[in-house]
């Protein structure tokens, strides 16, 4: 759709407010992203692939465990975010 208007703020950083619209549609909403704790995404990041990958926390805990190794591609940075 409108993904070229995503790509100029497109830098999440830890704590930002996100919106999941990835593949599982039950979880699509609001989160708050934090980079992804497992050993892959440590080693990625380690050695700067561009593949970084996030753990999504629910703020309001309808789902408690959240989300995580999300892709980039899957959310979007919300605009209430400012
Ligand atoms: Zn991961």
């Amino acid at each position: 759709m409108s993904s070229t208007l995503f790509r100029g703020a497109d830098l999440i950083e830890s704590g930002d407010l996100v919106i999941y619209h990835g593949s599982k549609p039950d979880y699509h909403g609001l989160y708050i992203a934090l980079p992804c704790p497992c050993r892959y995404c440590y080693i990625a990041d380690v050695r700067g692939t561009p593949d970084a990958r996030y753990a999504l926390v629910d703020p309001w805990g309808e789902h408690p465990r959240g989300l995580v190794h999300v892709r980039r591609q899957s959310i979007t940075r919300s605009v209430a975010n400012s």
